[in-house]
């Protein structure tokens, strides 16, 4: 056994090899090691024929779920080894045999993955200079491929979907790109297949059958060279591991990345389009208010819409009239979200269903939700809009199946496969029959139970079955000397003996006979109806995605009349004018309508940046944030959250904000943000919308200054770049652009003044602010009095100073010190300047034009002073 466990291990070296002997999983040697440290199990030994006994640990099979999860979603790839015969009748050594590869791409196991998300598993290869990339869900059937000339597009690919699993080409792996930074941030297993997987005629030909067409360009996909050898290595690797024939990828879409709006993965988290940026939770995200689906599939295709934008206006336009269409009517809307309420997940239950793992209570859920798509069907009926009637068009109600399900299978059946009582009656004679010979037995056993108490006068004789010993006849001890002699005594109990008689064990062959017959013919008719299910895949994807869909047009009208939103007019003069903007997850959070609206306009023309001041806390961050949200919204298809918008569509939104969280990643927080501003100035189009906040923050106030001032020279020309900008500062300097340059406009968020206080109005108002309170938001956040108050002094004492810096002395804390001090808004010498590092020319023509004779020795002391600062 143990050189049956060496050789299939050595098939499957990268794997944990699951083992399985009799009702356990062993694991041995290093996998033992390894999984008794993951999965906190025991590790013990076996003896192998070697000096020193393997080490060994093992779980039960019927927990393998659990345990193969954890490892899973370590990372771990895991091969599931079987008994391929039965132990019992088996001659010499069992045979064994991988049925399966489980790894994190590839997890079936629908309790441990989110219903509401893909897991995605992709594959890239990079061949040329150019990315070809395939992504697929094995548990829902979805298969993509695309092209990316650039890592930058492709790395924005890979934020989109967060597969959980990723393969490549060696030269991916080697193209010079931090895999562990990458591996570290998805939080997932990147591997490089071997060279062969990637065999353009390989690749070719696995499609080509697979999908059984001669030529790639029947599948459309004549423009995916590239691409198509990353899906052909993927479907190689899916079939190896899944070992089935993974009849549910019945296409492959060939999708331009270039058709949706362009969002790189800052951008994503900074929205907080799908999870809050510190906590990763659904709660508090764009998703979060948007989503009020009903079912699975529903729920996963709001997040695709969410995480791919549109950008053709009339793609927009027909999501929006549906929606529009729904949101009037309110009645039929509810009526098809009452029937989708028990619409199961149908993509997964089919890939049960392809992957013969589905039970019969699977096919009993998969009928109540069927039964539901005639009503749904018969609403969407009178549906107006282009894009619903094209859905009701494909939405096909599968009343064969559910009528088949519904003669076929029982009510209520049993998980168990083999066990019977699956198949109804009146669906086949035979099962009928036998059914009804296992039934007669069972009365024939009640008239030899009565018959053989009269003979004997047994009072308290009872015919009993169990597993070992079939049905036999017990007599308590008391009733010991009445057995007669024809019975055999079997076994001897405490209180009891148990016998049996010819009769009996005749009884039994029928009866057992007619069992195991029945449960055979049950389990072989049950197989027949799934596999009849199985052959319409293509028709039950169809219809799952038109459900999808209904499920999200009918959540975003409701959304939108729940929350008050209207509907966008899309242009594409590149105008954004909202009115009473409102940002669509703040707004929920905070209570009773407080929230303050605001307008926004933007153009090509004269408002192409908005350059906007206030305090800390203003609401600065908000307001940008939330007419980027209200474009990305419009453009999903979605209602916003405003009186009144126009919308000029984006191709790309980009965002900087506040302090990134890359900080693991080595790089200084100053290095991220100048990383992030190089990003978008290269990148981003005359047509993108730029949201950026506090530039040039994490440099001294010269430095950063000076970059802002130029990153807003840069924008606003459109012969350089010319994108639609929002440009949150704190340096007020920055308001003097308005008059120099004719596209920027200045804007503040208004507070009042109440004696020593403020107050927040979140009013955005033309005009720059002219003080920054941060002594009033300091004293808002609960910093003590006796900081607040030093604070004032030392603010007063500042404004007061010279303009040139001078000695001054400052009391502190009662007692004397020399402080350097200069005016309120000037350059601070101390700090570290990138531009000006090098000084010492400066300080050589000081001391050349000073008035020696003229100097009193005060001041040649602070001049010298003042040079020493310099240097
Ligand atoms: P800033 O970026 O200016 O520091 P934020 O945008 O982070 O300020 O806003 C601070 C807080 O003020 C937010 O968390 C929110 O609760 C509240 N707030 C912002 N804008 C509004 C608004 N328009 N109406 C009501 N409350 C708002």
């Amino acid at each position: 056994m143990m050189q049956q466990y060496v050789d299939t291990k050595k098939e499957y070296p990268d794997c944990i090899l699951f083992y399985r002997l009799g009702d356990f999983y062993e694991m041995f040697f290093e996998d033992a090691l390894t999984a008794s440290k993951e999965l906190e199990i025991t590790l013990t030994g076996k003896n192998c024929g070697l000096k020193e006994r393997a080490p060994m640990c093992g779980i039960p099979y019927h927990a393998v779920d659990g345990y193969l999860n954890r490892l899973v979603s370590k990372g771990y790839k895991v091969a599931i080894c079987e008994q391929m015969e039965d132990p019992a009748t088996a001659k010499g050594l069992v045979k064994r045999e991988v049925v399966r590869i489980v790894t994190p791409g590839t997890n079936l196991d629908t309790q441990a993955l989110d219903e509401t998300k893909n897991n995605y598993i992709m594959c890239v290869v990079y061949i040329a200079d150019r990315y070809g990339l395939s992504v697929a869900d094995v548990t829902t059937g979805d298969y993509f491929v695309t092209e990316l000339e650039t890592s930058g597009k492709l790395f924005d690919e890979i934020y989109k979907f967060m597969p959980s699993e990723l393969i490549c080409n060696e030269a991916f792996y080697m193209s010079g790109m931090d895999m562990d930074l990458l591996k570290e941030r998805l939080g997932i297993t990147i591997y490089a297949l071997d060279t062969w997987y990637f065999d353009d005629a390989l690749c070719q030909r696995t499609l080509k059958e697979h999908f059984k067409v001669n030529a790639l360009e029947g599948l459309g996909l004549g423009d995916y060279d590239c691409g198509v050898i990353g899906a052909g290595a993927l479907l190689t690797y899916l079939k190896e591991t899944q070992k089935t024939d993974l009849a549910h990828l019945t296409k492959l879409t060939g999708y331009a990345a270039g058709k949706y709006m362009m969002l790189d993965s800052s951008t994503r988290r900074n929205l907080e389009l799908c999870e809050t940026l510190r906590e990763k939770q659904k709660r508090g995200s764009l998703l979060w208010v948007l989503d009020k689906t009903k079912t699975a599939m529903g729920a996963r295709t709001l997040r695709k819409y969410i995480e791919q934008p549109l950008i053709d206006k009339e793609a927009v336009e027909r999501r929006l009239d549906a929606v529009e269409e729904f949101k009037a009517g309110a009645i039929a809307r509810e009526e098809i979200r009452e029937y989708l309420s028990p619409v199961y997940d149908l993509e997964r239950l089919v890939c049960k269903i392809t992957y013969k793992s589905a039970n019969p209570r699977d096919l009993t859920a998969f009928r109540c939700s069927l039964s539901m798509l005639p009503h749904i069907r018969c609403i969407m009926g009178d549906m107006d809009s282009p894009l619903l009637r094209e859905l009701f068009d494909s939405l096909d109600t599968l009343e064969d199946l559910c009528r088949l399900i519904t003669d076929a299978i029982q009510d209520e059946p049993p998980l168990a496969m083999k066990e019977g009582n699956i198949i109804r009656e009146g669906y086949d004679e035979e099962v009928d029959r036998l059914r009804a010979a296992k039934s007669d037995g069972k009365e024939w056993l009640a008239k030899l139970e009565e018959q053989e108490r009269q003979k004997t006068g047994i009072k308290n004789l009872r015919i009993r079955f169990n597993k070992v010993f079939g049905y036999y006849l017990e007599v308590t001890n008391s009733f010991k000397n009445l057995v007669p002699d024809y019975y055999t005594r079997k076994q001897t109990l405490a209180n009891a003996e148990r016998y049996i008689i010819p009769e009996l064990k005749e009884l039994e062959d029928t009866i057992l006979g007619a069992e195991d017959k029945l449960y055979a013919l049950e389990y072989e008719l049950y197989c027949e109806v799934r596999d009849t299910i199985a052959g319409e895949i293509e028709r039950i994807q169809t219809t799952a995605k038109a459900v999808a869909q209904i499920d999200v047009f009918t959540s975003l009208a409701l959304v939108a009349e729940r929350n008050n939103y209207v509907r966008p007019r899309i242009n594409e003069k590149g105008v954004i004018d909202i009115k009473d903007g409102r940002h669509p997850v703040v707004e929920k959070m905070i209570p009773n309508d407080m929230f303050i609206a605001n307008d926004t306009f933007l153009n090509d023309r004269k408002n192409r940046i908005s350059v906007i001041t206030g305090p800390n806390m203003a609401g600065k961050s908000t307001y940008m944030r939330q007419t980027a949200l209200i474009v990305l919204m419009s453009q999903i298809g979605s209602f916003v959250p405003a009186s009144s918008a126009d919308v000029g569509l984006v191709d790309r939104i980009f965002t900087r904000v506040g302090a990134s969280d890359d900080l693991a990643s080595g790089q200084s927080t100053f290095m991220v943000e100048m990383t992030e501003v190089a990003n978008i100035l290269r990148n981003a189009t005359g047509r993108s919308l730029l949201i950026l906040d506090e530039i040039g923050r994490g440099t001294s106030t010269f430095d950063g200054l000076s970059i802002a001032w130029a990153v807003i020279e840069h924008i606003s020309n459109s012969r350089l770049l010319g994108a639609k900008t929002l440009f949150a500062t704190h340096y007020h300097e920055l308001t003097e652009l308005e008059g120099k340059i004719d596209n920027v406009n200045n804007y503040c968020i208004a507070v009042k003044e109440k004696g020593d206080d403020i107050v927040f109005l979140r009013k955005i108002v033309k005009g720059g602010a002219d003080k920054s309170y941060g002594i009033q938001v300091a004293k808002l956040a609960g910093v003590p009095d006796t900081v607040i108050e030093r604070a004032k002094e030392i603010v007063e004492e500042l404004s007061h100073a010279d303009i040139t810096a001078r000695v001054k002395d400052i009391a502190v804390n009662g007692h004397e010190a020399k402080i350097k001090t200069k005016k309120f808004d000037e350059v601070d010498l101390a700090q570290m300047s990138l531009f000006d590092t090098v000084k010492d020319d400066d300080v050589i023509d000081e001391i050349k034009n000073l008035d020696v004779s003229n100097l009193t020795p005060i001041d040649a002391l602070n001049t010298l002073y003042q040079l020493q600062n310099k240097l």
